[in-house]
């Protein structure tokens, strides 16, 4: 059973006041809240187990590494990727798509290479690539979303020409809560010899994920938004890729031996982990997927689900609220628009005085926005410990504001 009221008293910050209110927290898709076990684990680290790890013979760098190291295995079972040695640790998935673009991207890409991308891409799935269309000539191929917000896979596959070279798409935009059929998506770039990198950063929150059943090459998520601390995530590379890519960063840990005229390569994935990682970060992150899986993926997306639908339906009845995206299935996550002059920053400053956080801006969509026609939205976006009730505070909030500025 989902014990939603358990759930929230795992989180203490969600017990806070913001303005004289209770906390309503609906900025998750920005960074998600961290539970007690997250908390205590940084702290446990921190005040009994903290060394280096990987380089010492001690007994706290060994247990250091252990705890670290175990993390590998815990995200390779939240992906059910087939072997840990797959999993790439780094800062997140910025850091993550970046290495690709540098280690597997740059050295093969030429002048006239194309990279497919969705109109919906955060510009941690399009700033990497930029540069490779800025140094040596990509060129960077876009797919629109439909109206309503969805992406059809079918477009993508047939925007994949000779001179593609990798499609690189997020499983559920940032935005507008889309999710994206992305093993039909791999399916179709495979059968045309198309790597594919889906960026991972927010389905991973909403949803179970399987790297094998969808086949892609890449996998990017981000440990802040999975509950865990910020400066750690990870990316899942297919044994494949992962023998094509260069090096990304160099410096201890990701070398075998270093001489005055030579290197020998550490084995991957360490070979791409460069220097002294989020030790502690690391191992937060750990403790909150485990967290994540004894609550169990599916209990989460089914919760989110019903969320989703009642949030739906409450902002269907306001008939002065644009709500922009509006694909079946998508997650939890409402971007919106309000009739009349109001700035999305005007509306989120008025839900922040009724304790409401939400997140109000270009959200990192440069392209998704001018796609819409938009400057700015607002964005509610849910996460597991969200309540109806707060999605009720919400609507009262939005109708304060509406009052305001009609
Ligand atoms: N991709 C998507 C879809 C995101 O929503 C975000 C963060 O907002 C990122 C990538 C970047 O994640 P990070 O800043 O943790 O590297």
């Amino acid at each position: 059973m989902y014990d939603l009221e358990k759930i929230r008293g795992d989180f203490p910050i969600l017990s806070r006041q913001v303005n004289g209110k209770p906390l309503t927290y609906l900025d998750n898709g920005a960074s998600a809240q961290k539970p007690n076990v997250v908390i205590e684990a940084i702290n446990q680290a921190y005040s009994h187990e903290y060394s280096n790890v990987h380089r010492g013979l001690h007994y706290l760098s060994n247990l250091a590494t252990e705890k670290y190291e175990g993390v590998r295995g815990t995200i390779a079972k939240f992906l059910n990727a087939a072997s840990e040695d797959s999993i790439v640790l780094n800062s997140g998935t910025t850091e993550g798509i970046n290495m690709v673009a540098y280690s597997w991207a740059m050295p093969r890409l030429e002048a006239g290479d194309e990279i497919l991308l969705s109109v919906m891409e955060h510009h941690a799935n399009i700033v990497p690539w930029h540069f490779l269309r800025e140094r040596q000539g990509v060129i960077l191929k876009w797919v629109d979303t439909a109206l309503d917000g969805s992406l059809d896979p079918q477009a993508v596959i047939d925007a994949i020409g000779p001179k593609t070279k990798l499609v690189a798409i997020t499983q559920c935009s940032n935005v507008l809560g889309t999710v994206v059929d992305v093993k039909t998506i791999t399916a179709g770039a495979h059968a045309k010899g198309v790597p594919v990198l889906v960026d991972g950063s927010q389905s991973a929150v909403h949803m179970p994920v399987d790297v094998q059943d969808i086949g892609c090459d890449f996998f990017a998520i981000t440990g802040h938004k999975l509950y865990g601390p910020s400066g750690s995530g990870a990316i899942y590379v297919h044994p494949d890729r992962m023998a094509e890519m260069r090096p990304f960063l160099g410096g201890g840990d990701m070398i075998k031996e270093v001489t005055k005229d030579a290197v020998v390569y550490n084995d991957p994935p360490m070979k791409f982990e460069a220097g002294t990682p989020g030790i502690v970060q690391t191992i937060g992150f750990g403790v909150a997927l485990d967290y994540m899986m004894s609550l169990g993926m599916e209990n989460i997306a089914a919760h989110e689900a019903g969320l989703r639908d009642y949030a739906g339906a409450k902002f269907a009845g306001l008939n002065w609220l644009n709500v922009q995206g509006q694909a079946s299935g998508k997650a939890a996550i409402f971007s919106f628009t309000m009739e009349g002059a109001a700035h999305a920053h005007d509306i989120s400053t008025i839900l922040d005085k009724k304790g409401v956080a939400v997140r109000a801006g270009h959200h990192c969509a440069g392209p998704l926005m001018e796609h819409l026609g938009v400057s700015a939205t607002c964005r509610a976006s849910f996460g597991l410990y969200n309540t109806k009730a707060e999605i009720d505070t919400l609507i009262d909030a939005l109708e304060l504001a509406h009052d305001l500025f009609a």
